[in-house]
């Protein structure tokens, strides 16, 4: 089963991410990190995931790692 990691630390909170994801894995936390952004953090739809990786792909900050 596909799993990405995101990096709390390094997101800015962008949402770029959230909106490439094609099956809604990911949304904004409603916690803020140490930079006082909230980060994308895995949602209730996790277990869909793919492994697509285009979450990766379109995070500028490179925050999100995925193993297939
Ligand atoms: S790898 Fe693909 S399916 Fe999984 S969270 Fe990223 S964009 Fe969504
Ligand atoms: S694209 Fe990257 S920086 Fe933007 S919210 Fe997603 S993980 Fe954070």
């Amino acid at each position: 089963m596909p799993k990405i990691e995101i990096d709390e630390q390094r997101c800015k909170g962008c949402g770029l991410c959230t909106i490439a994801c094609p099956k809604g894995c990911i949304v904004l936390s409603e916690q803020i990190n140490n930079y006082g952004y909230t980060p994308a953090i895995l949602g209730e739809a996790k277990h869909k995931c793919t492994g697509c990786a285009l979450c990766a792909e379109m995070c500028p900050d490179l925050a999100i790692l995925v193993f297939k």
